[in-house]
């Protein structure tokens, strides 16, 4: 196959398809077709693991029948349970996932809650490797990134599953369901940065689901992106163990983390996660030096309590920086929760403005196009410095990382030029996150 360009390449993914193998098979050239006999059809349980599996990092391996105990699962309850409190009985073998904090105990032959991750034989394996559901090239500023190389196109990819639970999901058409019941390709990680070059992609994007649950498949394709020039970023929720996360950081460029709120309870019910392990997370990142930004999806009647909102705000201005972006997007009523309006544009705006009172430097107004908010302004000068029309890049007024007008350097990561991304000419694929 020849030198592929990305108006080419995108002609063939079906432009602005819905996410699925209609799309992903779009990547396959013919001769791969032809070779491919399983992509997409549900198949056994691996045993011994498929070719889209591969052994887990960040697991403690066969916790022998006779070694557990109710501390085992339930430590450190006082006062200790009673046998009979346990909900399956503890036989066989079982492994514990250490990848996020749900610590997963998993017996012989089931899933994590996450439903990508496996024990066979006492083994942990990531079931979702080079396995995508979901494959596009997104503009950049649809992650969103703000301040990171405007324009640029992102090759970006997704496997089924997730470690949230989230009431409101915008992609629970993959990320609620294994790999068994969504339509896959089958894209191994060298055939992912080939993929990008030939569509002139500079950065990877581990997006749509929750990356952290295809861990090993990111992993590896971005340290093989980043061998061949490319970059790499990840849109998650950050519900990850800091092992892992510093090894991830280590091998990307930029992370968005999408900071559901900032109240215990929302997690809990609201997501089925918690908030405290996400902010360790955050801090993490950003002592890691890896590009960091933040979105708050605002809820109404759910998440956007305007004291809820200050103290996030004041959270990311004291305890990372003010110079860390930060977006409040607008929900739309998806998945359980179409009882609820979108978010009226005025929360929005106040919670920009709470934020800025709190000392952000730089904050955006999402999923509201033509926004004013949706333009970076040079927090000295006050001039509009990256002016954006919904994913496109109108204006650009930066020399090298500062303010064209007074010479104000803008934390980011930026063109050394003016951008140099070809405009991504398709209605783009999922929400990401
Ligand atoms: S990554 Fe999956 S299997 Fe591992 S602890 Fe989290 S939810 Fe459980």
């Amino acid at each position: 196959m020849g030198r592929m360009t990305r108006r080419r390449f995108l002609g063939v993914m079906g432009v602005g398809a819905a996410c699925g193998l209609g799309v992903a098979a779009g990547l396959l050239d013919r001769r791969w077709w032809e070779r491919e006999v399983a992509v997409g059809s549900p198949r056994p349980t691996p045993s011994p693991p498929t070719r889209w599996s591969t052994e887990a990092e960040y697991y403690t391996p066969v916790l022998e029948e006779g070694t557990l105990n109710c501390a085992s699962c339930h430590g450190g309850v006082e006062p200790p349970l009673p046998v009979a409190y346990c909900h399956t009985p503890h036989t066989g073998t079982y492994v514990r996932c250490n990848l996020c904090p749900h610590g997963c105990f998993i017996a012989e032959g089931e899933r994590g809650q996450c439903r990508a991750r496996e024990n066979q034989g006492g083994r942990l394996f990531s079931v979702v490797y080079g396995n995508p559901c979901a494959v596009h090239v997104d503009p950049i500023e649809k992650k969103p990134f703000y301040h990171f190389l405007p324009t640029a196109a992102a090759f970006s990819l997704a496997t089924a599953g997730c470690n949230l639970r989230c009431l409101y999901c915008q992609n629970w058409q993959i990320s609620q369901f294994p790999p068994e019941e969504t339509r896959n390709a089958d894209l191994p990680p060298e055939e992912v940065v080939r993929y990008a070059q030939m569509t002139n992609a500079p950065v990877i994007a581990y997006t749509y689901s929750e990356p952290v649950v295809f861990y090993e498949y990111m992993l590896t394709t971005a340290r093989l992106a980043r061998e061949a020039g490319l970059l790499n970023v990840v849109i998650s929720a950050g519900f990850i163990n800091p092992e892992p996360l510093r090894e991830l950081c280590a091998a990307v460029d930029a992370i968005k983390i999408d900071l559901k709120g900032y109240d215990e309870e929302f997690y809990r019910e609201v997501c089925g996660a918690e908030l405290g392990p996400v902010l360790e997370a955050i801090r993490i990142i950003y002592e890691s030096g890896t590009h960091l930004e933040i979105v708050n999806l605002v809820v109404p009647t759910l998440n956007d309590d305007l004291n809820q909102l200050r103290a996030l705000s004041r959270w990311v201005a004291r305890d990372l920086s003010p110079d860390v972006p930060l977006h409040f997007t607008r929900f739309h009523p998806q998945y359980k929760l179409t009882n609820l309006p979108p978010t009226p544009v005025e929360s929005l705006e106040k919670a920009r403005a709470i934020a800025l009172e709190e000392g952000v430097r730089f904050v955006y107004v999402g999923n509201v196009p033509g926004h004013p908010a949706n333009t970076t302004y040079c927090p000295v000068c006050r001039r509009p410095i990256v002016v954006r029309q919904g994913f496109a890049v109108r204006e650009y007024h930066l020399q090298g990382g500062a303010c064209a007008y007074c010479g104000e350097s803008i934390p980011g990561v930026w063109w050394p030029g003016e951008p140099e991304g070809e405009p991504v000419e398709v209605a783009p694929g999922p929400p990401d996150q």
